[in-house]
């Protein structure tokens, strides 16, 4: 009988100071969901496995703040943070001290890549992070710094050269897709409800990177309610080609929690057996292309229940440790138009791009 596969060391980023923001009572961002994430998997027995410890967030550097932020956009994020007047966007409202809470959130994600090139755990999970709607030049959509730009900027300093963002949040990523939308060292995957209605209203399956960066910003939009089926159909015929292709030497993986059926942020009905799917198949592919290194960044999810369960679930899969959240009944089951158009749409993506890295459909 072989010895069983040794346990991952996983650092879950958690600290008080994530917790002070205020976007105000009726804001889909409530205070207090961290702590509750935080609770939670001490309830569930995960905080306490072994191979499970806590990484305390330092806060984002200045250099590393001034690299993915314009200086104009900087100084009203200050101003902002300074008097409380003010907002960043129509949905992200200001407050007083949002300039150091999202040096926290955001310095989060960096704070987990070095804990894991010093080898100090093979993987992180942070309750935050994954503000992919950012840009350079302006935050949005709940979203302040990016801090996957600024986690991709900090692994390219160290020479990493091949960092995949598999972003399966239901909202498409605009604000990353923008910063690597040239750039040859770092490969996009979205999967998002289609945006044609859903915010940001940006993610075609035509958008495939130009120049260097050409063909690898991949997204892939899914119909309102398409479920579990369809999801893991559009998986299977586009991850593995493209992450073999790839050969990642970093990985970070956003979840997704709010495709989630019963999130009423978005129009799809996932349940947390999908979600079990991918991060297991992108924890395995960590393991075979980048020696271990995935950070998980959950960011959205805002069913305060269906949110613990993916949570419960994600960390579950990289650590190696048993949780298993209750039995989910989606509304429907994926119907005929919705596997036609998922079909069509993957079959698009495959066109669109696998020609251009010279891979078979
Ligand atoms: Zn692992
Ligand atoms: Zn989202």
């Amino acid at each position: 009988m072989s010895a069983s596969p040794k346990k991952c060391k996983v650092g879950f980023l958690w600290d008080y100071s994530m917790e002070t923001f205020n976007f105000g009572k009726s804001h889909p961002v409530r205070v207090g969901r961290f702590q509750m994430v935080r609770d939670f998997i001490e309830q569930v027995e995960l905080l306490t496995a072994e191979n499970i410890s806590i990484l305390k967030p330092e806060p984002l550097s200045e250099s590393l703040l001034e690299r993915i932020h314009a200086p104009e956009y900087l100084d009203e994020v200050r101003r902002i943070s300074r008097t409380g007047e003010g907002e960043i966007d129509i949905d992200t409202p200001g407050f007083r001290g949002i300039y150091e809470n999202a040096l926290i959130t955001t310095g989060a994600t960096v704070t987990g890549v070095k804990a894991i090139l010093s080898g100090e755990v093979d993987h992180f999970y942070s309750p935050t992070g994954g503000f992919h709607h950012a840009k350079y030049a302006w935050g949005g959509g709940f979203c302040v710094f990016n801090d996957i730009a600024a986690a991709i900027y900090e692994l390219k300093s160290q020479g990493f050269s091949r960092v995949l963002v598999l972003d399966l949040d239901v909202h498409h990523g605009n604000g990353t897709q923008e910063y690597f939308y040239n750039d040859p060292d770092v490969m996009i995957i979205s999967f998002h409800e289609d945006p044609e209605w859903l915010y940001p209203h940006d993610g075609f399956i035509t958008d495939i990177g130009s120049d260097e960066g050409l063909g690898l910003n991949i997204n892939m939009p899914f119909p309102m309610d398409s479920g579990d089926a369809v999801y893991r159909y559009a998986f299977d015929n586009l991850i593995p080609s493209l992450v073999e292709f790839f050969e990642p030497d970093f990985i970070f993986l956003l979840p997704g929690y709010d495709a989630h059926y019963r999130d009423s942020m978005s129009h799809l009905t996932l349940t947390t057996d999908i979600i079990r799917y991918t991060s297991k198949w992108i924890h395995q592919a960590a393991h075979k292309w980048s020696q271990g290194k995935l950070g998980v960044i959950s960011g959205g999810g805002y069913h305060p229940e269906a949110f613990l369960w993916c949570a419960g679930t994600v960390l579950s899969v990289i650590s190696r440790t048993d949780y298993q959240p209750p039995s989910q009944e989606p509304p429907f089951e994926d119907d005929d138009e919705t596997w036609n158009i998922v079909k069509r749409n993957v079959s698009r993506v495959q066109e669109l791009v696998f020609p251009i890295l010279g891979l078979e459909k």
